[in-house]
């Protein structure tokens, strides 16, 4: 250490001649970079972007290498603990991204970069087996003891039945899920004799599939435009992104496969995002069938399983990877093309730390790698739409559906006037149930789309209004019939229904509403000699189970397809001439800015899964709004004036895409306590956007001329506890993210945890609750 530096940093002293000293950041909340001392032993080991074992206070942590300094900030500087092998390195642009991660979503870059790193990855898990759960008993003996049993333990219970439909064995882990019966219960089950477990390799369980290979197909009109767009930015190896805006049935599938056959070519790599409920095995076979060399990264992998793909990745023996949201992290070199699809959902939001959005990460990272970026969808987000109208995103748009076949038509049911005609509520409309007698007898297929799953969303006193509640969230709890339980779907709280009302003792309980369950019970009933099969996440917990029943519904065997939105996308079923929405309502009454937008694009996407092939098809959507305009528009076709009539809606209330958005979410277990720290927050905020002026305002076409910082609330959440938390929170509205930092900056103090309520902080939050 040098005099000077020495006076530079008088409180520091530690720092020795000839000694190494590094900078590393931890997972923890606070973006600060810790020093610590590197033991001569590891001098040559250490480097920029390893992961080092370090003391922390009491425990030990891992953490990230970023960076070397002369003189430690510490008095005394601890000595590094290990630095892992060379496998677990991140190179500088992925240092650099995580570093915007910090600063763009207001983490610590140690949590960002715990984002790229899985978990199993930095575990260093590499289970070589699976564990596969089988009845030990004849069914008939299982059935016998599920009667006691079901009783005693309802999840034991669940297990059983789970493994009574399922032919041959379930991974534990899926069956974990789909029960909720853990270790003990499994343990029980065995000592009764009930189950038995085997191991299986891993690599047996995820050995590729013997497929055919795909040819690649020759390009419409349409798709040869966005593809020559695309083959250009290639060739020059600069950054942009393309925003592929093609209606469902358009073939923007074979435009991915072709772009990324062109990065191939030349000697680049490619990422493909898709939602994780997209991610069926109909998605990945498309891409396997066209290319030798796939990764996919799913969900549904276990640790072992997931270090294997991770590593076959780093070891640059995957081309192309497929995965849902972290998958946007793989370890690819060279990499040419990251696409998006469906680039409008959600999903791509991780809702908790980092909360960042895969598709800004995506951009950043095809900034760094100059690559291209594509964003396919049918019904582009509004800020997507935005980004091309103002010249940041090239857009393209492909108008027809291959080989000429028609969108399908869309009838729309005023479900206040059947009401009214048939003197009371029928969940099927007299069209819809016609429709599908037409089309069951026509042996073809039917998809019947509900977004709310359960028999239904309330138990309710007839006497004295009592709504059966979560015992932790200020929710209604569902009624699940099947298993005669009422479940809070925010904290999976569960509790036996009651047969009478806990509050005046009354018998007559109403259960109010529907949800996928109920539905399945009427069209049973309407429908007896039909297959009806249901898919939704109380069915479809596991990735076996959901294969099984994709492959019953293409070889035919099941006639009636029903379930919520994860049967929204994605699907390419020709049989399929019929979908019939049982109701638009669920997501336009969510109290959210983007309740319209989500409408209009999820019964787009549903209408999407008919009229694919030469049989056509038709769509009948039912709703209490018929005139709303997501629906309208929807059962037009008609983007544009979606798009039109919701960017003006926006621009009135200054909601993105005209401005940025923050949301700070106050929670605690004492309400008291989390209002009056709201309030401070509040005032904190609202007295540093009164003196402050944003500089280079106005970046959106048409901005209106607001107030440039924009502080709203605080207001109790729309769900006002969730376990037991209340929440409260902020929405403050800017035209640039820097001013958030300033104004979080400001706010600072005022942000840090206290008296048990802490203060979350969402960029450009997507779910409002
Ligand atoms: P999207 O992803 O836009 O919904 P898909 O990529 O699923 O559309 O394409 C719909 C169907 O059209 C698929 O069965 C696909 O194989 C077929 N298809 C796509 N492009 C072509 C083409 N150029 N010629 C013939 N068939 C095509
Ligand atoms: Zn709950």
């Amino acid at each position: 250490m040098s005099i000077e530096s020495c006076q530079r940093h008088p409180e520091s002293s530690s720092g020795r001649k000839g000694e190494q000293y590094v900078e590393v950041v931890l997972n923890i909340p606070i973006d600060k970079k810790f020093h610590y001392h590197v033991p001569a032993s590891m001098s040559e080991e250490i480097k920029i972007g390893k992961l080092v074992k370090v003391p922390f206070g009491k425990r030990q942590m891992i953490g990230y290498c970023v960076g070397f300094v002369d003189t430690p900030q510490v008095r005394v500087a601890k000595d590094i603990i290990k630095v892992f092998n060379h496998e677990l390195i991140l190179d500088k642009s992925m240092l650099s991204i995580t570093r915007w991660m910090a600063d763009h979503y207001f983490c610590g870059w140690g949590e960002a970069l715990d984002a790229v790193l899985p978990s199993s990855v930095r575990k260093g898990l590499r289970s070589k087996s699976i564990q596969i759960v089988e009845l030990a008993k004849d069914k008939e003996d299982v059935k016998t003891e599920l009667t006691n049993l079901r009783k005693r333990s309802p999840k034991q219970a669940r297990a059983l039945e789970i493994l009574l439909d399922a032919e041959g064995g379930i991974t534990r882990r899926d069956l974990e899920d789909l029960s909720g019966c853990g270790s003990s219960g499994f343990s029980r089950l065995a000592q009764l004799g009930l189950v038995k477990f085997t191991k299986i390799p891993t690599i047996e369980a995820i050995t590729q599939e013997h497929i055919t290979k795909s040819q690649h197909l020759t390009p419409t009109d349409e798709q040869k435009i966005a593809l020559d767009l695309a083959r250009n930015k290639l060739a020059e190896e600069r950054f942009g992104v393309i925003l592929l805006q093609g209606i469902t049935g358009s073939g923007k599938t074979e435009v991915y496969l072709q772009t990324i056959q062109e990065a191939i070519r030349r000697g680049r790599k490619a990422i493909v995002l898709v939602p994780e409920i997209a991610l069926t095995p109909q998605t990945i076979w498309r891409f396997k069938a066209r290319f030798d060399n796939i990764a996919v990264l799913h969900s549904n992998l276990s640790g072992g399983q997931h270090h294997q793909q991770w590593q076959t990745i780093k070891e640059g023996k995957a081309d192309v990877v497929i995965g849902a949201r972290s998958a946007v992290f793989a370890p690819l070199n060279n990499l040419g093309v990251i696409i998006i699809d469906e680039e409008h959902e959600n999903t791509y939001k991780q809702d908790n730390v980092p909360r960042y959005h895969a598709r800004d990460v995506a951009i950043m990272r095809a900034r760094h790698a100059n690559a291209l970026v594509i964003l396919g969808t049918a019904t582009p987000s509004l800020e997507s739409f935005c980004n091309a109208q103002i010249g940041n995103y090239e857009r393209v748009v492909l108008h027809k559906r291959v080989e000429g076949r028609p969108l399908p038509p869309v009838d729309v049911v005023d479900m206040r006037q059947e009401l009214h005609e048939r003197k009371g509520y029928h969940y099927m409309s007299r069209l819809l149930e016609k429709c599908m007698e037409q089309t069951l007898a026509r042996r073809e297929q039917v998809i019947l789309f509900l977004n709310r799953r359960g028999f239904t969303p309330f138990i309710t006193c007839k006497r004295c209004g009592f709504v059966l509640k979560c015992k932790r969230c200020d929710i209604a709890l569902n009624y699940h019939k099947k298993i005669s339980r009422a479940i809070c779907h925010y904290c999976h709280y569960e509790a036996t229904a009651p047969e009478q009302c806990p509050e005046c003792g009354n018998t007559a309980l109403k259960h109010f509403g529907f949800g996928t369950e109920k539905i399945e019970d009427e069209v049973k009933k309407k429908f007896p000699g039909h297959n009806v099969l249901r898919m939704d996440s109380d069915t479809m917990r596991g990735r076996n189970v959901y294969d099984k029943a994709l492959s019953s519904f293409r070889r035919g065997d099941v006639d009636i397809l029903l379930g919520t939105q994860m049967i929204a996308k994605g699907f390419d079923f020709p049989n399929v001439t019929l979908v019939g929405i049982v109701s638009a309502d669920t997501m336009l009454n969510i109290p959210d800015f983007r309740a319209s937008e989500r409408t209009f694009q999820l019964l787009a996407q549903a209408s999407g899964r008919t009229g694919r092939g030469p049989k056509g098809g038709r769509v009948v959507i039912q709703s209490f709004n018929p005139a709303q305009y997501s629906i309208v528009c929807a059962a037009t076709h008609d983007y544009k004036k979606f798009a039109s009539r919701e960017l003006e809606y926006r621009k009135q209330l200054n909601y993105p895409p005209y401005s940025k958005l923050l949301m700070i979410l106050f929670r605690g277990s004492k309400l008291e306590a989390v209002k009056e720290r709201s309030f401070i927050v509040a005032e904190r905020l609202r007295n540093f956007a009164k003196s402050f002026v944003e500089t280079p305002a106005r970046q959106m076409v048409g901005g209106q001329d607001f107030a440039s910082l924009q502080v709203l609330g605080p207001a109790p959440s729309p769900i006002t506890r969730i376990k037991n938390k209340f929440r409260w929170h902020i929405l403050a509205k800017a035209q640039i993210y820097e001013t958030f930092q300033k104004m979080l900056e400001d706010a600072k103090d005022e942000l840090r945890p206290s008296k048990g309520v802490q203060a979350i902080i969402d960029v450009d939050p997507v779910m409002m609750l």
